[in-house]
């Protein structure tokens, strides 16, 4: 059900900043017949953004494939760095036509799908079904956040691309009614519209907020390559099964919550868990260097985040962040490096 909003002025470009999120407990309980596992997932989102604008047409200065139907280009066409170029898709299920265009600029871009897989393409086209009447949009992707980083950079995409559109179409639709279709899209995009810190559970889509009693200061150490949680999934049954674990339900940690209610960072980096971790560091030798060097130069907290290869730090103070940061890029045990602090809210509109 489509609630239409009558406005006097026309919205033509709508810019939605969105954070990256860090798991700072990711349990993973026993694989499912569906194949999916129940997780309790503390997701943490921090201030690493995207910047996802839509427009009501083709930016000028990009060249945009246009129609329905039109030649896809594949992401080995963009540069790293500074791409541009679009895709078109239906709106799936929906009887009206819907065009979706996309252009991605900023870190490691050449590596974002510029077709129907991209997840913002799939957000606006899961929108203009619900809408149920012709629509169109340009959407441009700033990426900040690391592309298969485990930071859930494609989600936020989505997620900000739900919020730009539901505002430029004029849609009306609530926050929690772009959760229910971001929950559609991908595990991770309810979060990105949530922000703060939460709990979620089943496969992660399920949230409540943690009360948190402080800020908390992270560096982030981005690898030179992704990893593909559907690897580390699999992964990680491999290695229990091999080891002949018996897989426990998962639950939410008690002191893990304690410490983020007390803004205790040297308490939540005695707590940080992710389950994911050893399947990550199996596919991935060089972030076994990567954490040891944070835990040798000052983290309080280390970690893979998600399903890596971004590794996680957590620091006390803002000395620390700096210091633990060029520490990290001096050893050569990363690409680079990135500092921000969490928890901030989700999905938001930039003003004009
Ligand atoms: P997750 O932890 O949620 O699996 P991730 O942070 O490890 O995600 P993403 O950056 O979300 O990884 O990218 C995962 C894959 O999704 C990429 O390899 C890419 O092919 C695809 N993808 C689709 N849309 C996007 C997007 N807008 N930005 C980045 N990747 C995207």
């Amino acid at each position: 059900m489509w609630h239409g909003t009558l406005r006097s002025d026309p919205v033509t470009s709508v810019t939605v900043r969105v954070p990256a999120k860090v798991n700072l407990q990711l349990s993973v309980g026993p694989r499912r017949d569906d194949g999916y596992h129940d997780l309790v997932n503390v997701f943490h989102a921090v201030s690493l953004f995207d910047e996802v604008t839509a427009t009501d047409e083709p930016a000028t200065d990009e060249p945009a494939a246009t129609g329905t139907d039109g030649p896809a280009a594949t992401a080995g066409d963009a540069p790293a760095a500074a791409s541009g170029t679009a895709a078109s898709g239906t709106a799936a299920g929906g009887s009206a036509a819907c065009e979706v265009t996309v252009s991605v600029h900023g870190d490691s871009a050449g590596l974002v799908p510029l077709d129907g897989e991209n997840l913002a393409v799939k957000a606006a086209l899961a929108l203009a079904a619900r809408a149920g009447r012709p629509l169109r949009v340009h959407l441009a992707i700033r990426k900040a956040i690391p592309v298969a980083g485990g930071m859930a950079g494609g989600s936020a995409d989505a997620a900000a691309a739900l919020v730009a559109c539901n505002e430029l179409w004029g849609l009306g639709l609530s926050r929690e009614e772009l959760m229910d279709i971001g929950a559609g899209l991908g595990s991770d995009v309810p979060f990105a519209l949530f922000g703060g810190t939460a709990v979620g559970t089943g496969r992660g889509e399920k949230l409540t907020s943690i009360p948190v009693g402080g800020e908390f200061r992270w560096v982030f150490a981005l690898a030179e390559g992704g990893l593909s949680a559907a690897k580390v999934y699999g992964e990680c049954d491999r290695l229990r099964e091999a080891a002949g674990e018996q897989v426990a339900w998962p639950r939410a940690d008690e002191a893990l919550t304690a410490a983020l209610a007390g803004g205790d960072a040297r308490a939540l980096g005695a707590a940080l868990v992710n389950d994911l971790q050893p399947a990550a560091l199996m596919l991935c030798h060089p972030l076994v260097r990567t954490l040891a060097a944070g835990r040798e130069n000052g983290a309080v907290g280390a970690l893979v985040s998600g399903s890596g290869p971004t590794c996680a730090f957590l620091v006390d103070s803002e000395a620390g962040a700096v210091n633990l940061a060029s520490a990290l890029r001096a050893a050569g045990v990363c690409r680079t490096t990135v500092t921000a602090h969490g928890p901030v809210p989700g999905a938001m509109i930039v003003p004009a």
